[in-house]
This record gives structure tokens, C-alpha cells and sequence, in this order.
């Protein structure tokens, strides 16, 4: 796997209080990662440790292979990011703005101006680069930010929530580049909108309280059901059960039924084959898919005790 970023065991504190604690991040090229959480999760702090921006206080973070920490120079090279807010200067034009990105991100000279009208290109900038960034809209604004992300040519990509603020039409703009970077690049994007990650991303890591609570691919339509309920003539045994190929977990439910839990990539056709020619009398299986909305407010509004 051409893995372009592996971080491992991020910890950062405030004070004695944690906001980040010990989370693995990683991410293939190709893959575009939602990164979700409520407010205070540890978000933003891990986007800025990912990028170089924050020094944890344990943990590593290699990009596309080069340790950020032991050579921050190399690695960031390989880097983009796109901060919740933008460092634009409002009073730069386009171009003078995305040429200086240039020169910061390390672009040789003679080729940092083939470097800011591809940028443009692909940001749909192409016509405003002389224009005063203080005077475009917050979508052009936005892309703006994306462009001086993306203008040394990154492997990796890191998006603080950049739909955050625009309108339906920037949104769906914004969506579509963001799209087009996964396709060359690794993506992380965090966000609080469920279904941006539904109609972005490959695959969630959801936090909170600094702490992975739970990770997935974005399940595609076919597998990966979260839970089954099934029922039969004949009850089998909870440990007949799990003994079939594919289920993690089974429990017994009061009205008679089981709840299932395959482990993930597990088709249901085949589930369903095994549990019929298992001769338990199989009569009923209903997949029951939860919502990430529901995941999301299950795994992340638990009072917490302490
Ligand atoms: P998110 O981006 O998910 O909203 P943050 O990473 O901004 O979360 O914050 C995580 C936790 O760390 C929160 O409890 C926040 O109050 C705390 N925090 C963030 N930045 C600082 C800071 N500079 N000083 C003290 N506490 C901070």
C-alpha cells in the first residue's frame, strides 16, 4: 500500500487536560478521509500536528515516508493544508498571492509560475488573478486557500472545514476539486457535515475527547450491512452463531429475534447463504443500516462519568 501518511500515537496536552490521546491517523493515495468529531474533539489540533504547525507531545507523524518531526523541511514539501482560516492577504492579488505561496512551499523559481496557473486551473481561479483577494467572494475566497494548498503539487492534502461558510453552489464546486485532489492525492478533510463525508470521502474516523471512537470505510451500498436482524424456526446457540463465517457478534433480542453484527466486507448474500444451510430455519433477515448521523450521536453524546 502507498502509504502517504502514518501517524501514530498523537498526544497533545493544554494544561494537564488532553486534547489529543494517542490517536493513529492513515491514509493511502487515493483515500479521502472525513475527519469528525464534535466541538473540542481534538480536530484541529491533530490537523496542525499532522501538518507541522503543532509539536505533540508524543507520537510520530510521517509523510509520504519522512518523519515530520526528525525532517520537518522534507516532509512538509510533500504537504498542503488548508487551516479553518485561511492565511489569505487581503490585499495581494491572486497571482502575487499564490506566487508567494509558491516561494514559501519551496518552488524552484522557474517553475513557480507553470506551478500558480495550474493551481488556478484546476481551482477555477483561472480568470481572477488579478483580482485583489480582499474583494472576491468567500467561495473564491476559499478556493483561494485550496489553490495555496495545493500550488507545490502535494501528495498529501489537509482541509480544515473548507465547505464551512459558502452557499449551496460554492459548496458544490468546492465538493467537486476536492473530489478531483483525491484522485492524485491523499485527502483529509475535516467537518461537521454528515453528508459531505457521505458524498466525499472513502472513509471516517470519527473522535472525541482526542480519542478515535470509530473507523470505517464509507460502506458502499452492497456490503457491509452494520447489523442483521435475523430470525428462525430453530434457535440456534449464541456460540453457534458466531462460529459461522463472517458474524463478530451475536446477541439475543427480547422479542424472539437476533442482532447480528458481520465483521465489515462481509456480503450479506453470503451471510445469508451460510445461515440458510446452517438448517436452523432461517425466516427472517432485515439489514439494518445505521445513518453515520446516528453513529456519530450514539459514540460521541455519552455523558461522560467522571
Ligand atoms: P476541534 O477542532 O475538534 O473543535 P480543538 O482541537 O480545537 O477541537 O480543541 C481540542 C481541545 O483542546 C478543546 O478542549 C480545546 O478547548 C482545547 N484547546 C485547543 N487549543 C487550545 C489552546 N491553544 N490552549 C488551551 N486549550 C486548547
Amino acid at each position: 500500500m502507498d502509504t502517504l501518511i502514518q501517524a501514530v500515537n498523537l498526544v497533545r496536552r493544554y494544561g494537564h487536560r488532553s486534547a489529543v490521546d494517542g490517536l493513529d491517523i492513515e491514509l493511502a493515495r487515493g483515500d479521502i478521509l472525513g475527519f469528525l468529531g464534535p466541538n473540542g474533539a481534538g480536530k484541529s489540533t491533530t490537523m496542525r500536528m499532522l501538518t507541522g504547525n503543532l509539536a505533540p507531545h508524543g507520537g510520530t507523524v510521517k509523510i509520504n515516508g519522512v518523519d515530520l518531526l526528525e525532517r520537518p523541511l522534507e516532509a512538509k514539501r510533500s504537504l498542503g493544508y488548508l487551516p479553518e482560516t485561511p492565511p489569505l492577504y487581503r490585499e495581494m492579488t491572486v497571482d502575487e498571492f499564490l506566487i508567494f505561496a509558491a516561494r514559501l512551499n519551496a518552488v524552484p523559481k522557474d517553475h513557480q509560475r507553470d506551478a500558480v496557473l495550474l493551481a488556478k486551473e484546476r481551482c477555477g481561479l483561472t480568470d481572477v488573478g488579478h483580482r485583489l483577494i480582499g474583494n472576491l467572494s468567500k467561495g473564491y475566497q476559499q478556493r483561494v486557500g485550496i489553490a495555496q494548498a495545493i500550488v507545490h503539487n502535494p501528495t498529501v492534502v489537509v482541509l480544515d472545514e473548507p465547505t464551512v461558510g459558502l452557499d449551496p453552489n460554492q459548496i458544490r464546486e468546492i465538493r467537486q476539486l476536492i473530489r478531483e485532489l483525491g484522485e492524485m492525492h491523499a485527502v483529509i478533510l475535516s467537518t461537521h457535515i454528515l453528508p459531505e463525508v457521505q458524498s466525499l470521502c472513502n472513509r471516517v474516523q470519527i473522535i472525541d475527547k482526542g480519542r478515535t471512537v470509530y473507523s470505517a470505510r464509507v460502506a458502499d451500498e452492497e456490503s457491509a450491512a452494520e447489523i442483521l436482524l435475523v430470525a428462525f424456526d430453530r434457535e440456534p446457540s449464541l456460540d453457534d452463531l458466531v462460529s459461522l463465517e463472517g458474524i463478530r457478534e451475536a446477541d439475543r433480542l427480547d422479542n424472539g429475534r437476533f442482532q447480528l453484527r458481520p465483521y465489515p466486507d462481509t456480503a450479506i448474500s453470503a451471510l445469508a447463504g451460510r445461515l440458510v444451510a446452517a438448517g436452523w430455519g432461517l425466516r427472517e433477515l432485515t439489514p439494518q443500516r445505521r445513518t453515520l448521523e446516528q453513529i456519530f450521536v450514539e459514540l460521541t453524546t455519552r455523558e461522560s462519568v467522571a
